[in-house]
Protein backbone atom coordinates (compact mmCIF):
# COMPACT_ATOMS: atom_id res chain seq x y z
CA UNK A 1 0.00 0.00 0.00
CA UNK A 2 1.33 3.43 -0.29
CA UNK A 3 3.21 5.54 1.93
CA UNK A 4 3.26 9.25 2.34
CA UNK A 5 6.77 9.85 1.40
CA UNK A 6 9.26 12.43 1.15
CA UNK A 7 12.05 13.55 -1.58
CA UNK A 8 15.13 11.26 -1.05
CA UNK A 9 18.56 12.93 -0.42
CA UNK A 10 21.08 14.19 -3.51
CA UNK A 11 23.42 11.32 -1.91
CA UNK A 12 20.94 8.78 -2.50
CA UNK A 13 19.48 9.60 -6.22
CA UNK A 14 22.56 9.49 -7.36
CA UNK A 15 22.84 5.90 -5.50
CA UNK A 16 19.44 4.87 -7.20
CA UNK A 17 20.86 6.47 -10.69
CA UNK A 18 23.77 4.60 -10.65
CA UNK A 19 22.28 1.55 -9.93
CA UNK A 20 19.38 1.62 -13.06
CA UNK A 21 22.43 1.98 -14.65
CA UNK A 22 23.98 -1.36 -13.55
CA UNK A 23 19.95 -2.13 -14.01
CA UNK A 24 19.80 -1.30 -18.07
CA UNK A 25 23.12 -4.32 -18.33
CA UNK A 26 20.53 -6.91 -18.03
CA UNK A 27 18.03 -5.87 -20.79
CA UNK A 28 16.94 -8.30 -23.64
CA UNK A 29 15.96 -6.04 -26.24
CA UNK A 30 17.10 -7.65 -29.43
CA UNK A 31 14.07 -6.11 -31.14
CA UNK A 32 13.87 -2.69 -30.52
CA UNK A 33 17.25 -2.03 -29.58
CA UNK A 34 15.73 0.46 -26.92
CA UNK A 35 17.59 -0.47 -23.32
CA UNK A 36 15.60 0.08 -20.54
CA UNK A 37 17.06 -0.25 -16.89
CA UNK A 38 14.56 0.52 -13.33
CA UNK A 39 15.45 0.76 -9.66
CA UNK A 40 13.29 0.80 -6.95
CA UNK A 41 14.76 1.72 -3.28
CA UNK A 42 12.79 0.17 -1.23
CA UNK A 43 11.42 2.36 2.12
CA UNK A 44 14.01 -0.40 4.12
CA UNK A 45 16.36 1.10 1.76
CA UNK A 46 17.30 -1.74 -0.08
CA UNK A 47 17.21 -1.56 -4.31
CA UNK A 48 15.41 -3.74 -6.62
CA UNK A 49 16.80 -3.70 -10.05
CA UNK A 50 14.76 -4.37 -13.50
CA UNK A 51 15.84 -4.57 -16.94
CA UNK A 52 13.05 -4.50 -20.05
CA UNK A 53 13.12 -7.67 -21.51
CA UNK A 54 11.29 -8.24 -25.33
CA UNK A 55 10.18 -11.39 -26.46
CA UNK A 56 9.29 -12.47 -30.25
CA UNK A 57 5.86 -12.58 -30.12
CA UNK A 58 6.09 -8.41 -29.31
CA UNK A 59 3.14 -8.55 -26.65
CA UNK A 60 5.07 -10.84 -24.22
CA UNK A 61 7.39 -8.04 -23.56
CA UNK A 62 7.70 -6.96 -19.89
CA UNK A 63 9.05 -2.93 -19.27
CA UNK A 64 11.83 -2.89 -16.84
CA UNK A 65 10.07 -1.27 -14.40
CA UNK A 66 7.46 -3.79 -13.85
CA UNK A 67 10.46 -6.15 -14.04
CA UNK A 68 11.48 -4.43 -10.80
CA UNK A 69 8.12 -4.05 -9.32
CA UNK A 70 7.49 -7.84 -9.70
CA UNK A 71 10.40 -8.86 -8.73
CA UNK A 72 10.05 -6.85 -5.28
CA UNK A 73 6.64 -7.68 -4.74
CA UNK A 74 6.82 -10.93 -5.14
CA UNK A 75 9.78 -11.14 -2.36
CA UNK A 76 7.41 -9.45 0.57
CA UNK A 77 9.19 -5.94 -0.57
CA UNK A 78 6.16 -3.86 -1.11
CA UNK A 79 6.75 -0.12 0.38
CA UNK A 80 8.82 2.01 -1.78
CA UNK A 81 10.36 5.67 -1.78
CA UNK A 82 11.88 6.28 -4.94
CA UNK A 83 12.71 4.51 -8.87
CA UNK A 84 14.46 5.41 -11.54
CA UNK A 85 14.56 4.99 -14.82
CA UNK A 86 17.61 4.83 -18.05
CA UNK A 87 17.59 4.21 -21.13
CA UNK A 88 20.26 4.54 -24.06
CA UNK A 89 18.52 7.44 -25.31
CA UNK A 90 19.26 11.06 -24.67
CA UNK A 91 16.50 12.12 -23.22
CA UNK A 92 14.55 11.64 -20.19
CA UNK A 93 11.93 8.68 -21.11
CA UNK A 94 8.20 8.44 -19.05
CA UNK A 95 7.05 5.10 -18.11
CA UNK A 96 4.39 3.21 -20.32
CA UNK A 97 1.12 3.93 -19.27
CA UNK A 98 0.98 0.35 -18.56
CA UNK A 99 3.84 0.95 -16.06
CA UNK A 100 2.41 3.51 -14.50
CA UNK A 101 -1.18 1.89 -13.50
CA UNK A 102 0.94 -1.34 -11.67
CA UNK A 103 3.22 1.62 -10.31
CA UNK A 104 0.29 3.03 -8.90
CA UNK A 105 -0.68 -0.16 -7.20
CA UNK A 106 2.25 0.19 -4.48
CA UNK A 107 3.51 3.62 -4.83
CA UNK A 108 2.41 7.03 -3.21
CA UNK A 109 1.47 9.62 -5.56
CA UNK A 110 4.26 11.82 -4.30
CA UNK A 111 7.03 9.19 -4.58
CA UNK A 112 10.18 10.49 -6.17
CA UNK A 113 10.50 9.10 -9.67
CA UNK A 114 13.45 10.08 -11.90
CA UNK A 115 13.31 10.08 -15.28
CA UNK A 116 17.14 9.80 -16.50
CA UNK A 117 18.74 9.85 -19.77
CA UNK A 118 21.69 7.85 -21.32
CA UNK A 119 23.92 10.56 -21.39
CA UNK A 120 23.67 11.26 -17.70
CA UNK A 121 25.16 13.75 -16.19
CA UNK A 122 25.21 16.50 -18.76
CA UNK A 123 24.48 20.01 -19.07
CA UNK A 124 20.48 20.37 -19.25
CA UNK A 125 19.76 21.00 -22.45
CA UNK A 126 17.51 24.32 -23.73
CA UNK A 127 14.28 22.89 -23.66
CA UNK A 128 14.28 20.95 -19.99
CA UNK A 129 13.34 24.18 -17.81
CA UNK A 130 13.66 23.33 -14.38
CA UNK A 131 9.81 24.40 -13.70
CA UNK A 132 9.54 21.37 -15.91
CA UNK A 133 11.51 18.93 -12.79
CA UNK A 134 14.47 18.74 -14.69
CA UNK A 135 17.57 19.00 -12.61
CA UNK A 136 21.19 18.55 -12.84
CA UNK A 137 22.82 16.33 -15.19
CA UNK A 138 20.22 15.49 -17.54
CA UNK A 139 17.27 13.57 -15.35
CA UNK A 140 13.55 14.97 -14.78
CA UNK A 141 12.34 14.51 -11.33
CA UNK A 142 8.61 13.82 -11.34
CA UNK A 143 5.93 11.36 -9.72
CA UNK A 144 2.67 9.52 -10.06
CA UNK A 145 0.56 12.20 -9.36
CA UNK A 146 2.14 13.93 -12.37
CA UNK A 147 2.30 11.19 -14.67
CA UNK A 148 -0.73 9.50 -13.80
CA UNK A 149 -3.49 11.99 -12.72
CA UNK A 150 -7.18 11.39 -11.79
CA UNK A 151 -6.11 7.65 -11.32
CA UNK A 152 -7.73 4.66 -10.42
CA UNK A 153 -6.42 3.29 -7.22
CA UNK A 154 -6.97 0.27 -4.69
CA UNK A 155 -8.79 2.34 -2.94
CA UNK A 156 -11.61 2.40 -5.02
CA UNK A 157 -11.90 -1.11 -4.80
CA UNK A 158 -12.88 -0.69 -1.08
CA UNK A 159 -15.73 1.53 -1.33
CA UNK A 160 -19.09 0.08 -0.69
CA UNK A 161 -20.94 -1.34 -3.59
CA UNK A 162 -24.14 0.52 -4.95
ZN1 LIG B 1 6.12 0.15 -19.28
Amino acid sequence: MADKTHSISAEDREKLIKVAFEAKEGTYSPYSKFAVGAALLALDGHIIKGANIENASYGGTICAERTAIVKAVSEGVRRFKALAVVTNVPSSISPCGMCRQVLREFCSNDMDIFLVPGDYPRPLKENERPEQGYIEGGARKTNLAELLPDSFGPEHLELPRA
